[in-house]
């Protein structure tokens, strides 16, 4: 698992938080009904200027399952990996708080 990314925010994404009667709906505020770590991570729109697979060394097998075991074994992908965290957690907040969507287009 993503050490880092779990202990940065994986306790504040919907799917997390729906499945513990926590919040009221599981989806992400891009649209996709579930907010969770890989969706977040590997997929959504919202976070898509600041995502870097290659970097991360995340990869998709052809059955559509994220890949992530090279990202752990390597020290820059896991600081690249907090870097993002960190961000896309930022933003999050920040769109939850009625500001204005980034332009994702
Ligand atoms: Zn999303």
């Amino acid at each position: 698992m993503l050490t880092s990314f779990l202990i940065t925010g994986h306790g504040s994404l919907n799917a997390f938080l729906h499945a513990r009667g926590l919040s009221e709906t599981a989806g992400c505020l891009c649209g996709n009904p579930s907010e969770d770590w890989q969706h977040v991570l590997c997929v959504c729109p919202l976070y898509a200027d600041v995502r870097d697979l290659d970097g991360l060394r995340i990869q998709q097998s052809t059955s559509g399952d994220w890949i992530v075991a090279e990202t752990l074994m390597n020290q820059d992908s896991m600081e690249l990996l907090e870097n993002y965290a960190r961000t896309i957690f930022s933003r999050r907040r920040t769109l939850r708080h009625g500001q204005p969507m980034p332009d994702t287009h």
